[in-house]
């Protein structure tokens, strides 16, 4: 395979800090989009996901859901199988047939998402299509979806972007001048929800609503008065989406760590006329709070070296929050994709010589690592016992994704989830 490793595109930000860019193509080690599910069904909560693919799909999401055991749970596998990829049996067929009994057996789901696989697009089944014949049958009783989580065209965070696309595009488009409102685009645990709808009315910022919602009901406000804050890097094709609608993004740092939290928070509230003195009257005590439970960790991680893989889209935000936060030393940022526009504002704050590598060679990205031995390595799950049976520490970068680590009372816990590896594999070599 042909591995193709361009020259640093020199990015240099708004602080004129030299940060290279390298483009690396060659063999990829990601999960694919369909581990979205995991996290996605627990958010919009009468929601269903149908992943319609092989065996292998159904284990994946199994597995990544920590083989949880539900009474009803809110995701399933319609498998492909021989007949159908032989091309004998009518897959459309088959499926409406699928979703009819599922939709019989649970009145209680009320948005159905077709999440295709690789084997659906290899047997090119159109599942947009299947989505508005279906919708058609069972309107007003359930909102009928679709979108890929295909390992051939996404990693796993960009299952998430693909969903929350979908669901844009079912959502009627607003014409008529509405009031002024923010929308926070992301998924976000309910906990770190609530924590920032608090935040929000004390900072006197009023009509604040959060996409995805939490009940597929609720209405979504995107129109000419609409400013978004984004709460997750990996979703360009949903702000894409949502500026054709007339909504405005809020340039800011995504709300890893206190800084990162704190000019998330800031650059709403200028839009919002607050003031500084306000501003500063309702973070303060939180920040003190957030720094004291930070420090706890800082012992483990200063001065320590990390390398992340790419996975997540998430590795920005966190080389940002481990260099300036928590005093690491980021040897190389790995990342599927890099989004200049949205990440711009986290490019500015990471150190000077930061060296981000977008897109992998695996191989060559594994010689690297092996060359540099930093003391902690960001990766898939696929790639972490290998690199510890090396002898390098790893953290999985999907526990990043599952764990609630945005806003202030997060912090810590965010510092937390790599000094404990770190602190393990002292004490081992101890
Ligand atoms: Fe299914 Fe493709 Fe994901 Fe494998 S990579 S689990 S075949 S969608």
């Amino acid at each position: 395979m042909n591995a193709i490793v361009d020259l640093p595109q020199d990015h240099l930000n708004k602080s004129g800090k030299n940060i290279p860019i390298y483009k690396e193509r060659g063999q990829r080690e990601v999960f694919c989009g369909l581990t979205g599910i995991i996290w996605l069904h627990r958010k919009i909560q009468d929601a269903f996901f149908l992943v319609v693919g092989s065996r292998t799909c159904a284990h994946l999401v199994q597995s990544a859901a920590g083989v949880m055991i539900f009474a009803e749970p809110r995701f399933a596998t319609a498998i492909i199988d021989d007949r159908d990829l032989a091309g004998l049996a009518d897959a459309h067929e088959e499926l409406d047939r699928v979703v009819k009994a599922l939709l019989a057996r649970r009145p209680d789901i009320k948005m159905l998402f077709l999440v295709g696989s690789c084997p659906s697009e290899v047997i090119k089944l159109d599942l947009s299509r299947a989505a508005q014949r279906l919708s058609k049958e069972f309107v007003s009783k359930c909102r009928i979806l679709s979108y890929s989580g295909s390992g051939i065209e996404t990693t796993f965070t960009q299952g998430e972007d693909a969903c929350l696309a979908s669901l844009i595009n079912d959502t009627p488009k607003q014409v008529a001048a509405k009031d002024k409102n923010l929308l926070i685009v992301g998924c976000l645990p309910d906990v770190v929800e609530d924590q920032f709808k608090r935040l929000f009315t004390e900072l006197g910022i009023e009509n604040v609503s959060f996409f995805p919602p939490k009940n597929s009901q609720q209405s979504i406000e995107i129109h000419g008065n609409t400013q978004y804050l984004l709460a997750q890097p990996f979703l360009a094709e949903t702000a894409r989406l949502i500026e054709e609608r007339g909504a405005k993004r809020i340039a800011a740092p995504f709300p890893f760590g206190i800084e990162g939290t704190t000019a998330w928070l800031k650059a709403a509230a200028h839009l919002w006329g607050i003031t500084s003195e306000h501003f500063e009257g309702v973070t303060q005590g939180k920040i003190e709070r957030a720094k004291k439970s930070l420090a706890r960790y800082l012992p483990a991680l200063e001065n320590k070296t990390i390398s992340f893989f790419p996975d997540s889209q998430l590795e920005i935000p966190l080389a940002r929050f481990l260099s300036r936060e928590c005093g690491m030393r980021v040897l190389e940022i790995g990342t599927p994709y890099l989004h200049k526009q949205h990440l711009e504002c986290e490019l500015d704050l990471l150190p000077e010589g930061s060296k981000i590598v977008e897109g992998q060679d695996l191989e060559r990205q594994l010689d690297r690592c092996r060359a540099d031995q930093p003391d902690i390595v960001v990766c898939g799950l696929g790639l972490a016992n290998p690199l510890e049976a090396e002898g390098i520490t790893t953290k999985w970068s999907i526990e990043l994704v599952f764990s609630p680590v945005h806003g202030y009372e997060q912090a810590a816990d965010l510092a937390e989830l790599f000094a404990r590896p770190l602190n393990r594999s002292m004490k081992l070599a101890a």
